[in-house]
């Protein structure tokens, strides 16, 4: 659940933009209030520019910490990114986070994690990737697009790659790839999935962790406004324990849920 006290809405320089493909750039802002008590899975809400329009901020994962600063990884997909994608160095942004709970690395024993991610859902793995390598913990990536260019594992380690179209890597999904290792993972100790990507493939990957006993944290993605349990804009159902379905607001419960309140 959300901590509101370590919450700050401040005015972030963007000290760096770099465009890493044509759709996908790396801005990283001076936030030190929000780097310092950041947790992987996190996100922050940004209004893009100082402009009426876009009126809504758009939330983003943080994509990585290092030392005062926070990475986002941004796509291009409408208004709001491509405004975002092009932010000159320099410029300032209203950046309101850390918002959202976190991947859960602590309450449950696991030895080695598995973090599964498709298209711009890699983005919040590089933080998680270095957080559990710094308590010694091995990782091992499983990364998916439909071609190599959506790819996009930049820093990180230790990858194995799916596209569908067979452009680099295994050729299927990337749950299928995930399924073609599963006999030499088992033998790494207790595994745990930590994922992120296009809500289809979480759901596919719940049911997939369910049949093979992995705990599996997903970090779900919907359409949001404020980031703060007012708007009620970013409403998604999950499984009640009466076997049913409940509604629950992603920036209060989420992004991140237990897999098992996606599985059918
Ligand atoms: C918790 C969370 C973390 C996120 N992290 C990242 C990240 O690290 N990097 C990143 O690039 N994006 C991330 N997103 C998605 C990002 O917020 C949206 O792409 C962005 O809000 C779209 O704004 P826009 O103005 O460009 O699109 P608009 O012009 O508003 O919309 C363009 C199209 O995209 C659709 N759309 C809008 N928002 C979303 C959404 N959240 N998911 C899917 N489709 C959407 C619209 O329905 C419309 O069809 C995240 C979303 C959430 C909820």
């Amino acid at each position: 659940m959300l901590e509101t006290n370590s919450i700050v809405d401040i005015r972030a320089t963007v000290v760096q933009t770099i465009h890493i493909n044509s759709a996908v750039s790396i801005i990283t802002l001076d936030c030190p209030a929000i780097a310092a008590v950041a947790k992987p899975g996190n996100f922050v809400n940004v209004k893009v520019n100082d402009a009426t329009l876009p009126l809504l901020r758009r939330p983003f994962s943080i994509h990585n910490v290092r030392g005062g600063l926070i990475d986002i990884m941004v796509k291009s997909i409408g208004h709001g990114t491509s405004l975002f994608c092009d932010t000159e160095t320099g410029s300032t942004v209203l950046v309101l986070g850390p918002l959202g709970n976190c991947f859960d690395i602590t309450s449950r024993e696991f030895s080695t994690a598995i973090l599964v991610s498709g298209g711009i859902g890699t983005a919040p793995m590089l933080f998680l990737e270095r957080t559990l390598a710094a308590k010694g913990t091995p990782v091992i990536n499983f990364i998916g697009g439909r071609t190599k260019e959506e790819l996009l594992a930049r820093d990180l380690s230790n990858c194995l790659f799916a596209t569908d179209d067979g452009s680099a890597g295994y050729r299927g999904t990337v749950i299928e790839l995930l399924e073609s290792e599963m006999t030499g993972l088992e033998k790494k100790g207790t595994l745990k999935v930590f994922a992120c990507g296009p809500n289809p493939m979480l759901k596919a990957l719940a049911g997939f962790c369910r049949e093979h006993h992995l705990a599996c944290d997903v970090s779900l993605e919907s359409v949001m406004g404020c980031g703060i349990g007012i708007c009620y804009g970013c409403s998604v159902e999950v499984k009640s324990p009466d076997g049913g379905l409940r509604s629950i607001l992603l920036c209060q419960e989420g992004p991140v849920i237990d897999a098992e309140l996606l599985a059918v």
